[in-house]
């Protein structure tokens, strides 16, 4: 599996390309803010993007959609619980003082435990609530791998402040849907380095509170 995270835009977003070495498919997930590098390395690899996928739809995960999909063709993906946050881009664009970006056709709707394919890749896609009430990760079981976005991070976890948070569905998804999953799991963040189930399970300090 070849995988390359793109730190992107003025909110430092994780995009990341993740494609199948003997196909040449690749799904982007979360295209960013200003995703040029990402649109070179996709050039450059001579990737054939099959889907972008948002993890959820702050704009700091969706600015560049259009300009991916323009270089890629490729349909993009979400789930309809974030359309709401979707919808508000521009209200989104006004409180970081951005122009507002333009919004791409969603041509797929994400389900819990829908399984994507690309090439010999298998993503499943884990209900994620809590940041963002739409908000999905993807988990490659064989990879022992999750892009997680702003769920979970190195020592923190998702704000809820914004919009449609909820910091008690927050904990319930990471409890439920995370830290189900094996310790040498890797967690792509949406911000930020990488970490692992394991090492987050031990020391974050948001999960050892024995209420959740
Ligand atoms: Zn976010
Ligand atoms: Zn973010």
């Amino acid at each position: 599996m070849f995988h390359r995270v793109f730190t992107l835009g003025q909110l430092q977003c994780n995009a990341s390309l993740l494609g199948d070495e003997d196909t040449r498919e690749a799904l982007v997930i979360d295209p960013g803010e200003h995703p040029s590098a990402l649109i070179d390395a996709i050039r450059q690899g001579g990737w054939r993007v099959t889907e972008i996928l948002f993890t959820h739809a702050h704009i700091d995960h969706v600015a560049g959609a259009l300009e991916v999909q323009e270089f890629t063709g490729a349909p993009v993906a979400m789930h309809p619980a974030d359309l709401g946050l979707y919808e508000s881009l521009a209200e989104q664009a006004a409180w970081i003082g951005m122009p507002a970006p333009p919004r791409v056709e969603i041509s797929h709707w994400l389900e819990e435990g829908e399984e994507i394919r690309c090439g010999a890749l298998r993503l499943q896609v884990l209900f994620t609530p809590g940041h963002a009430p739409g908000h999905v990760s993807f988990y490659l079981a064989e990879q022992a791998m999750i892009l997680s976005a702003d769920v979970l991070f190195r020592g923190s976890i998702g704000r809820t402040d914004l919009p449609g948070g909820n910091h008690q569905q927050l904990l319930d998804s990471i409890r439920a849907q995370l830290l189900t999953l094996p310790d040498e799991t890797r967690v792509i963040a949406g911000h930020g380095p990488s970490t692992t189930i394991g090492l987050e399970r031990r020391t974050n300090p948001f999960l050892l509170d024995s209420s959740i």
